[in-house]
């Protein structure tokens, strides 16, 4: 059974007072109780990455867990201004993000990169969320399923069976903060679609891996959404910047 996993993502928002505000608001009314055998984390910008880390340690009730937002590809070694997985896993992360479409369209980051940072990810024991999707163009030219089969296939090119300690984020980008969610009927579709690239490979790690959607996510469509067979959870960008939101979808 795969648990609902709700991750936020807050990219690159934030300051040590509103952070601090944020865990408090989340740590107390998570604190009240949640549903039981769900997973919580929020990837937050790097240089918060300790401050957050020890807000939610003082939480009486751990029920979140830290994440970031990116991972260099390397181990160690001369590449300024990157961040190694082993970093990130001293600093108390358990997700990190990989592959976000900002960072695709931005740093023009190709699949095959994508995967070496999530096989940083993974051998330092935390979890990819390996984001996919298709652009506007993509769906409306009706080749939205052949895209995502094919960033998949070049992760289970490089990650093999090692794909089913991931997670997987089906994030249209043409839903990614422009408040047009993809229907649930529509993104349980590609849900569906990826579970069955997967089970191709390999039955056992189709079956493990969650498969979250992201794209404009708010309290009042993730109980739809979360209701679908093949959405086990949510990437959560802008409502998860409101710590009353992130819980509402929390508890969805
Ligand atoms: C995201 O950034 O991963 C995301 C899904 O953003 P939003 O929820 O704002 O669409």
């Amino acid at each position: 059974m795969r648990p609902l996993t709700v991750i936020g993502n807050w990219k690159m928002n934030g300051s040590l007072a509103s952070n601090a505000d944020w865990v408090r608001i989340v740590c107390r009314g998570m604190e009240q109780g949640m549903p039981a055998g769900r997973k919580y984390a929020v990837c937050v910008p790097a240089p918060y990455l300790s401050q957050c880390g020890q807000l939610i340690q003082d939480c009486s009730l751990a029920f979140l867990s830290l994440g970031a937002q990116d991972v260099s590809a390397y181990a160690a070694g001369a590449y300024t201004g990157e961040v190694a997985a082993s970093m990130l896993k001293e600093l108390g992360c358990h997700y990190v993000i990989v592959g976000h479409s900002e960072r695709r369209q931005h740093h023009h980051e190709a699949d095959e990169q994508i995967a070496e940072k999530a096989l940083q990810v993974l051998d330092n024991d935390m979890t990819p969320v390996i984001c996919v999707g298709e652009s506007a163009d993509e769906r409306n030219s009706g080749r939205e399923v052949e895209i995502v089969r094919g960033q998949i296939s070049r992760q289970i090119a490089v990650l093999q069976d090692r794909l089913a300690d991931c997670l997987i984020a089906y994030e249209p980008i043409w839903a990614i903060g422009t408040g047009k969610v993809a229907s649930a009927q529509m993104t349980q579709d590609m849900h569906r679609a990826i579970r069955l690239q997967l089970a191709e490979f390999d039955e056992d790690v189709a079956s493990h891996v969650g498969i979250l959607y992201g794209g404009s996510v708010k309290p009042d469509n993730a109980v739809e959404l979360f209701a679908m067979p093949d959405i086990d959870g949510g990437l959560i960008g802008g409502a998860s910047l409101n710590p009353q939101d992130f819980l509402a979808i929390c508890q969805a």
